[in-house]
């Protein structure tokens, strides 16, 4: 019989990567899917076929509940959040419900239907935050400066909870930055790599950014969602840092995703003081040393043939866009 997982946040980046991995592995792939009043289907398109996707939310106990019902399945990968760290500043609130009790609803309901699911948690290297050392591995201090960073913390230890206080078999992959031509557009990598394409194709000249300095440990999404079904497959339980361990500056991005299209950034990209965070983390990298011994995991793109892809993934879609529109 095929396994089974349910994957919430499936629309999502990271949903699209781990669906399409699980379903390569031959597992049977449910997702979990808000309801809105346009599909956004966009990213898991070409598996929708493939896929059984049900209606629940974050916010809905009852919808949880009556999904893992449903579904019953084996292995539950819950990467649904609130993810984009300016929102978390301008509605801190919705922020909580989703990322951080969120995790508390899905692990509430995998107790009260089937308290033998393998339950993953994508957590984020943003509940480092300010950290006192560097790297940053599983021992490292939280230290959270966003509402996203304190709600990825909590959505951490609950799960920790609830694996020492039920012994249910709850992970928590303390992921650094990941990125793919997938990635939303309103992230650095993305929003840069996006812009690139418009300005080398003439449809836009200038790219708005906000801390040119901040250092961060970006890997590839597709690497970060191989580590997370690894952890469901070990003996027992336990928490990974998944990162590749180098750190760029948002600087060097610029350099290598222009340099990519044949431009000089420092002639297209405006500082806006307005994208300047009320508190920032200046500088993340991380140490997956446990992930390599214990899952056998290793990152397997470097940092600048990620941004050239996702470069050539944008002038390629832009391309076609403009020459749909005529
Ligand atoms: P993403 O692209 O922003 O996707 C988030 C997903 O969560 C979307 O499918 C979204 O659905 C869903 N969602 C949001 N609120 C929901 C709700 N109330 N009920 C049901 N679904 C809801 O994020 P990602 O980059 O794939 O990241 C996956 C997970 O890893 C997230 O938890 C993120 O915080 C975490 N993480 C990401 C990174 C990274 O660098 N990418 C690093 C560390 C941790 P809609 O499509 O309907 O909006």
């Amino acid at each position: 019989m095929k396994r089974r997982a349910l994957i919430t946040g499936i629309t999502g980046q990271d949903g699209a990567y781990l669906a399409e991995f699980l379903l390569a592995k031959d597992y049977e792939v449910h997702g979990m899917v808000r309801r809105s009043s346009t599909e956004n289907f966009e990213r898991i398109e070409h598996l929708h076929h493939l896929l059984a996707l049900h209606q629940a939310d974050l916010l809905d106990q009852l919808s949880l509940i009556n999904l893992l019902q449903e579904v019953r399945p084996r292995e539950v990968y819950n990467l649904a959040a609130q993810s984009f760290i300016p929102t978390s500043f301008q509605q801190p609130l919705l922020t909580g419900e989703f990322t951080a009790l969120g995790v508390t609803r899905v692990l509430e309901a995998i107790r009260l239907v089937d308290a033998e699911i393998r339950f993953f948690q994508a957590t984020s290297s943003e509940v480092f935050g300010n950290a006192r050392e560097e790297p940053q591995n599983e021992q490292t201090y939280f230290r959270p400066r966003s509402p996203y960073g304190a709600s990825k913390a909590y959505g951490h230890w609950i799960a920790v909870n609830y694996r020492e206080s039920y012994r249910i078999f709850a992970c928590s992959g303390i992921m650094f930055n990941h990125e793919s031509p997938l990635r939303g557009k309103e992230f650095v990598t993305r929003k840069t790599t996006d812009a690139v394409a418009r300005i080398k194709l003439g449809l836009q000249t200038e790219l708005t950014l906000g801390n040119l300095d901040a250092m961060r440990d970006w890997g590839f999404a597709g690497d970060y969602v191989r580590a997370a079904w690894l952890m469901l497959q070990q003996d027992a339980p336990d928490d990974y840092v998944i990162a590749t361990g180098e750190k760029h500056s948002v600087r060097e991005m610029l350099d290598i995703a222009f340099g990519h299209a044949g431009l000089n950034w420092q002639e297209h990209v405006r500082i806006d003081p307005k994208l300047l965070r009320p508190a920032d983390v200046n500088t993340l990298r991380g140490d997956a040393r446990k992930a390599r011994e214990i899952l056998g995991w290793r990152p397997t793109v470097a940092f600048p043939e990620l941004i050239r892809t996702m470069v050539d993934a944008d002038l390629e879609r832009v391309r076609k866009e403009a020459g749909d529109r005529g």
